[in-house]
């Protein structure tokens, strides 16, 4: 059977998108590998009425939600979209089977790629963070270090201002900074590379300087580089195609990757309408 739509990715956005769609009567087969980029948070933050949830109960929920309408969802990893000559996609998955569907709704998320100093990736989502309105609640007033690992570091800084009075910028390996609205918000420049964390009692406790010296530290900002993924549809054409969620837009939290699925879907749902309609003066 052909589904209409297959969605991999069972995030908040392809979840979101295949709600929209399964209520719109399509037939969804969502494929999800159950890696979602927030797994390593305790809690989702700014999610409206799910405010403080595990991230993976808040999943739970929305595949239960999806479901009730009769699209399927799988534990699965697709490692290959190929379009057949009929304009239809085949989807293959790691265990082997392959789906058919008319329309592919890509919301695998991205790749958070953290800069390289010892003891920062196993801290991350605990007290090595980067996004102010996941984390910025829950660190407010506490002693806080933005690691500059590139251009934005000092509006980064400016912006964490607003949840602590105590923030230092560590130079670490970019140019020397030289801002004066830094000094005008009481945040503190430590030059000199960062070497490592320090953590005490499983919790993060400072940063190491290569001089030896550690800045007591509560948690750690980073920018991440972000990584869409989308390596299993890259190419020219992406007709039959749509993207959501964090693979479409690297910036958007939660709220947002779920209703760039919904806006897929209102898509999708209206391209399928206009080829069902097609097919049918053909007939
Ligand atoms: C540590 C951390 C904490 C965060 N906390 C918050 C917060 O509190 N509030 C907030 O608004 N935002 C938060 N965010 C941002 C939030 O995680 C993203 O906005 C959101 O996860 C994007 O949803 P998505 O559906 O696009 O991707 P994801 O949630 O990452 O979901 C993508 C899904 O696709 C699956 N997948 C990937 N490739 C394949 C494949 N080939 N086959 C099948 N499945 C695949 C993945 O395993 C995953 O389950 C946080 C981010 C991080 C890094």
């Amino acid at each position: 059977m052909t589904n209409d739509v297959v969605v991999i990715g069972g995030g908040v956005s392809g979840l979101a998108g295949a709600l929209a769609l399964a209520r719109a009567r399509r037939s969804v087969l969502v494929v999800d590998a159950g890696e979602p980029r927030n797994a390593p948070a305790a809690h989702t933050h700014g999610y409206l009425t799910r405010d403080g949830i595990p991230p993976r109960e808040l999943l739970k929920i929305g595949r239960l939600e999806v479901r009730g309408y009769g699209a399927q969802v799988v534990d699965g990893t697709v490692t290959a979209v190929k379009r057949l000559p009929d304009g239809r996609f085949r989807v293959a998955l790691a265990d082997g089977t392959e789906h058919e569907a008319r329309r592919v709704l890509v919301a695998t998320g991205l790749d958070d790629v953290l800069p390289d100093v010892p003891g920062l990736s196993e801290r991350w989502g605990r007290d090595v963070v980067h996004c102010p309105y996941c984390f910025g609640w829950d660190l407010r007033d506490q002693p806080l270090g933005v690691l500059a690992t590139g251009p934005r570091a000092v509006e980064v800084a400016l912006m964490w201002r607003q949840w602590s009075p105590d923030i230092v910028l560590f130079q670490h390996t970019q140019p020397p900074v030289d801002d004066k609205r830094l000094e005008a918000r009481g945040i503190t420049v430590v030059a000199g590379e960062v070497v490592s964390i320090e953590v005490t009692n499983d919790r993060l406790s400072g940063v190491r300087l290569r001089s030896g010296e550690v800045i007591a530290r509560r948690a750690i900002v980073v920018e991440p580089q972000f990584e869409p993924r989308r390596s299993l549809v890259d190419g020219d054409d992406t007709s039959g195609i749509w993207f959501a969620g964090n693979a479409d837009d690297v910036k958007a939290g939660l709220m947002q990757s779920a209703a760039l699925g919904v806006t897929a879907a209102v898509a999708i749902n209206a391209d399928l309408t206009e080829e069902d309609t097609a097919l049918a003066l053909q007939r």
